[in-house]
């Protein structure tokens, strides 16, 4: 590039940071930019046309056109010329406009006699807010210093506007923010929630895009890189041996740390008058640009990488963390890409929702969620860049649905449905603590299922009996190093003192599977779901469960314990680990702490090869559990993780439901204390057939005992049973339509 061009642009960008420190502000300040860019690049037109809408671009300011069409003249996204800029996000520069693809006159404007044209789009991080336009008369193409100088004025036009430089009339460029707008994503945890957003990490801002001392904005980007350079390679270090995942996410950090097209470009940008910061942030947005373009999803991973990795970089040279300095709103839904499960348990209950724009319904922040009770919408498409802090959100975690910046209509709507989810709690809490006693007399029992500390507080609210499966594994999932015995104990203390007496039934580690511990190496399983999981890795590999079963001894330090074992496909694995659990009482007991005053061992029955097995195992157990998440995957051969083939079979089917019954029998046929703590058992309709099969005892999420419950005391048992028996009999598939019609002539 000629020495000379440089220095031209660095003035203009210095022209331009003066005029920023000027006192104008709106449409003024718009006037001067434009004069400014005219006189600067040499041309008779300079214009901005910005968004006033999400498909309608208006002409904010201009020099050299009709000043009488500024706010007058307005174009749909794709028209004319101008908007083909804002559609594809493309630079044209043509000499001859008119003849130009495209090209459509404005009489309102008077450019008819100017030839030459380049446009080129306002664009922050991907996101297109308008078009600054520079004219000629004189037909020439524009070079590529000028289109450059051009590019990084729009830059800064573009950061002024997120720093709200724009107010009044101007401020259509910010309107995009203003507008609302419909996400639809996943469920991931049901329920609905109105507040304002809170960025979990918000937008760096980047206060001084221009710079007059090249020289010190180099040395302040290589520092940074250093910096990062560092930190990355510590992260590697730190992860080395573990999720092969993230390796390959740290890996392409550092393939771009070291990158030296990147620095070369960003160097290049500061050489031109942009701050270190600016640099940084126009690779970031055209990678953002990029991302949208690639159709290849392991590309598209990679330019994510990118952007993670320049946030990091703008973080270190603008010194700004995840705080801002902005205060919480008092209802705060947390907006972000991804979160991590430690970080979500730190906001704890004080989220009213939860909005993601990755993460599955399986995830570790999911599961957490879920534990907390907030509403969560998960692949929310976009929403940590549309969402501003503060703005008004609602969350629909039924139906996946993000409501940003709702109207009025939406917003009565939505109100009147959480009215609608109000009353009916209101309901429910009125019967919490009332049995579940059916019309014909049965009492079921109904506890809750539970992972985290955080699940304790439901405890007493949701009218639980106790805790019928307590998932150990997530306090393993969600910490990044192996939890040490101590610690375990610590927290299996707390969690039996949270629980006053009531039962609560831990089972010991299921991992594998879904269930990966990030500090555990994978093992790459064809069919993980079918392989070495839960318990099958506790009998291979002991010294984990040996100090997770001295932990929950510790733990009751004399009080009662109840454990149970996962997964047990035949009666010796449950043998060999009850052994395990005797074997640590003797431990216990030559080291003279403190015995359970009465311990249960149990099983979980999560394959059907169990239901089968010998009379003696039934009388061996002390209790069972149906997973009937596992159970069910296995009996339909059908993958719960599936979205294509889990719904596939209903839990209604009449083979299954004689599955249930055919255990049910086993159980009482040798005194066997039986439950079910799988999903079903928290899905009302589910849940009655159970009970009808003849359960007793059902364990599921907190939220679910209400309305559980509900129906439940509604419900004639042995009525239910004959309908599904008749639709049985009958040969039906499933028994649900039976069963529906059954319940719909229920009295209230
Ligand atoms: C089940 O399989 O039904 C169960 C309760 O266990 P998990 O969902 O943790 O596998
Ligand atoms: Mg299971």
């Amino acid at each position: 590039m000629p020495d000379g061009t440089e220095s031209e642009s660095r003035k203009l960008l210095r022209r331009l940071r003066d005029l920023m420190a000027e006192e104008a502000a709106g449409q003024e300040r718009l006037d001067r930019i434009v004069h400014l860019t005219a006189d600067s690049t040499g041309t008779e037109v300079c214009s901005i046309y910005l968004f006033r809408d999400e498909d309608t671009l208006e002409l904010c300011a201009t020099e050299g056109l009709k000043p009488e069409a500024v706010h007058q003249t307005r174009m749909r996204i794709g028209e004319g010329l101008v908007g083909r800029v804002a559609r594809a996000g493309v630079i044209v520069n043509t000499a001859n406009a008119p003849q130009a693809h495209g090209f459509r006159y404005m009489p309102e404007t008077g450019e008819e006699i100017y030839s030459s044209f380049l446009g080129v789009p306002i664009q922050r991080l991907g996101e297109m807010l308008g078009v600054l336009v520079v004219q000629s008369k004189e037909a020439r193409e524009f070079t590529a210093d000028e289109v450059y100088a051009l590019e990084v004025v729009a830059m800064v036009l573009a950061e002024m506007t997120e720093l709200g430089a724009f107010v009044g009339e101007g401020a259509a460029m910010s309107a995009r923010h203003t507008q609302p707008h419909l996400i639809r994503g996943i469920t991931g945890q049901e329920g609905a929630a109105e507040g304002h957003v809170w960025l979990h990490e918000p937008r760096v801002v980047v206060t001084n895009p221009i710079a007059d001392d090249p020289q010190r904005e180099l040395e302040r980007l290589n520092e940074a890189v250093e910096k990062l350079r560092i930190g990355v390679d510590e992260l590697l270090e730190g992860a080395r041996g573990g999720d092969s995942e993230q390796m390959e996410v740290l890996e392409a950090y550092r393939m771009f740390a070291n990158s030296r097209s990147w620095m070369r470009r960003m160097e290049e940008d500061i050489s031109r008058g942009l701050s270190a910061e600016a640099a940084v942030e126009k690779e970031q947005s055209i990678a953002r640009a990029r991302l949208s373009q690639v159709p290849d999803a392991y590309l598209r991973e990679r330019l994510h990488d990118l952007d993670d990795l320049s946030n990091r970089l703008l973080r270190i040279l603008t010194g700004q963390g995840s705080t801002t300095g902005a205060e919480m709103p008092d209802d705060p839904i947390l907006v972000a890409r991804n979160i991590g499960p430690g970080e979500l348990l730190e906001y704890g209950r004080k989220l009213k929702g939860v909005v993601l724009e990755e993460g599955s319904v399986g995830s570790h922040a999911a599961i957490v969620a879920r534990a907390l009770a907030i509403p969560l919408v998960l692949q929310a498409e976009r929403i940590a860049t549309e969402a501003m802090n503060g703005n008004h959100i609602m969350v629909d975690g039924d139906q996946g649905i993000v409501h940003l910046r709702p109207d009025d209509n939406v917003v009565t709507a939505f109100r009147d449905k959480m009215a609608m989810l109000h009353k009916a709690q209101e309901r429910y809490v009125s019967l919490r603590d009332k049995p579940a006693r059916t019309r014909c007399g049965k009492v079921i029992s109904l506890h809750m299922n539970a992972g985290l500390m955080a699940d304790l507080p439901s405890l007493e609210g949701s009218g639980a009996e106790g805790v019928g499966l307590f998932r150990t594994e997530l306090q393993f999932l969600i910490r990044n190093k192996m939890p040490k015995r101590t610690e375990l104990a610590r927290i299996y203390s707390g969690v039996l003192d949270a629980a006053k007496g009531k039962r609560v039934v831990f089972r010991t580690l299921d991992i594998g599977s879904d269930k990966v511990l990030p500090y555990m190496k994978p093992n790459d399983e064809p069919n993980p779901a079918l392989g070495w999981r839960a318990i099958r890795v506790a009998l291979d590999r002991p010294g984990m469960m040996r100090m997770q079963l001295q932990a929950l001894l510790r733990a009751a330090n004399g009080r009662p314990l109840t454990v149970m074992f996962p997964f047990i496909a035949q009666y010796s694995e449950f043998l060999k680990a009850r052994a395990e659990m005797a074997k640590a009482l003797e431990r216990e007991s030559i080291l003279g702490h403190a015995l359970p005053e009465r311990l249960e061992v149990g099983a979980m029955l999560e394959t059907p090869s169990l239901a089968f097995a010998p009379d003696a195992f039934f009388r061996k157990v002390e209790f069972l559990s149906i997973g009937g998440n596992d159970l069910k995957q296995f009996f339909f051969a059908a993958d719960r993780e599936n979205e294509r083939v889990r719904r596939r079979y209903d839990t209604l089917n009449t083979s299954f439901l004689t599955l249930i019954e055919m255990i049910v029998k086993r159980c009482e046929a040798t005194g066997t204390h039986l439950s079910f703590c799988g999903e079903d058992a928290g899905r009302p309709i589910e849940a009655v057939c159970l009970a009808a099969m003849g359960l007793r005892t059902l364990s599921m999420r907190p939220a679910s005992i209400g309305p559980v419950k509900h129906l439940m005391r509604r419900t004639d048992l042995d009525q239910l049973r004959k309908v599904i028996d008749t639709a049985r009999d009958d040969g039906a598939e499933t028994v649900r339509p039976e069963v529906m019609e059954y319940l719909r002539k229920l009295s209230p």
